[in-house]
């Protein structure tokens, strides 16, 4: 179990009151390892990449981010080690994290593994995130400092609950909190902490990611009002909705008290296979980490958020929900 107060990163455990600005949910590398082997990306170059996110990080620390947490969990392409690589060559820290991406189905492996199952045996998910947050990602020792769980328009499907069950009982062990990709058209933030507190998981403990696409402030508000924390974290995501208008819901949300209940973050990455950077530099410019400090957050400023609430959405928060000790307030 990590002692209260630290935090593991990349380059091992950092004071949750050491972390700084903080972007919650961002991705290094987004792949595919099975399509490069066989399908490989005309942009996908490893080695100029690794070199992009090492300079863009290093852009970042002189913004003044400290911390990038890596929401890259298996069925995004994690790697482990090539992030490993650009942490060693950078300043900011980064936070790992464990989970599975799936909005549907889990691949065929799992429907064999598990209790009750074909071969049997314990719930591999469940091996899988303890292992990859006590003892360290894919024989790395490096150890993740973040659950992610996934729904999406199909919402709570069997494997998807059973990727959140085994998330829960992965953060009963650990302390560590749980963020969420949602479909917020759909509001289902509101099934996954239905179906975390069940489970016995604090409100207080949980991101309900991707928040920042909706714009229904009663649906915003009741994820709050429940205790959990709401992921603003897509800004610079404009194809899905644009800056103009996520800024304006955070400004809403402000004199309103939720200081304490919003984190902000981009959701971008260095490279994606999904919307590679020649699409990416063509459709979304400002789809890049380096937009809340250089566009949002003045903007914030300029809209009557004060240097407090930034402080309190950038560097408390996140404090706050990483410390896997971190209590309900
Ligand atoms: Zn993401």
């Amino acid at each position: 179990m990590t002692p209260v107060g630290e935090v593991q990163t990349f380059r091992g455990p950092v004071a949750a009151g050491d972390l700084g600005t903080t972007l919650v949910h961002e991705h290094l590398f987004v792949g595919h390892q099975e399509l490069d082997l066989n399908f490989p990306h005309p942009e996908w170059d490893e080695a100029t990449l690794v070199d992009t996110a090492v300079a863009g990080l290093e852009d970042l620390w002189d913004l003044g981010i400290r911390t990038v947490v890596d929401l890259t969990v298996l069925g995004l392409g994690r790697d482990v080690a090539r992030v490993a690589r650009v942490a060693e060559r950078t300043r900011v820290n980064l936070v790992g994290s464990t989970g599975y991406y799936t909005a549907d189905v889990l691949p065929a492996y799992f429907q064999t593994h598990g209790p009750g199952l074909l071969v049997g045996g314990p719930d591999p998910l469940e091996e899988m995130f303890v292992g990859d947050i006590e003892r360290g990602m894919a024989g790395t020792g490096i150890r993740a400092g973040m659950l992610k769980v996934v729904t999406d328009e199909p919402g709570l499907t069997p494997d998807v609950c059973r990727v959140m069950g085994a998330a829960a009982t992965a953060h009963q062990q650990t302390g560590v909190p749980i963020t969420t990709h949602t479909h917020a058209p759909s509001r289902n933030g509101r099934d996954q902490l239905k179906f975390l507190v069940a489970r016995g998981v604090a409100p207080e403990r949980v991101v309900i990611g991707h928040s920042g696409d909706s714009e229904d402030l009663d649906y915003l508000r009741e994820l709050m009002d429940a205790g959990a924390t709401i992921g603003m974290d897509r800004f610079g995501m404009e194809h899905v909705l644009a800056d103009e208008r996520r800024v304006r819901t955070v400004l809403e949300l402000l004199p309103l008290g939720y200081a304490d209940r919003m984190v902000l973050s981009h959701d971008a990455a260095f490279f994606s296979r999904v919307t590679p950077p020649s699409w990416r530099a063509a459709h979304t410019p400002y789809w890049r980490m380096d937009t809340l400090p250089r566009r949002i957050v003045p903007q914030l400023l300029a809209g009557g958020a004060t240097e407090e609430d930034i402080g309190q959405m950038m560097v408390r928060n996140p404090a706050r929900l990483l410390d896997p000790g971190g209590g309900p307030s």
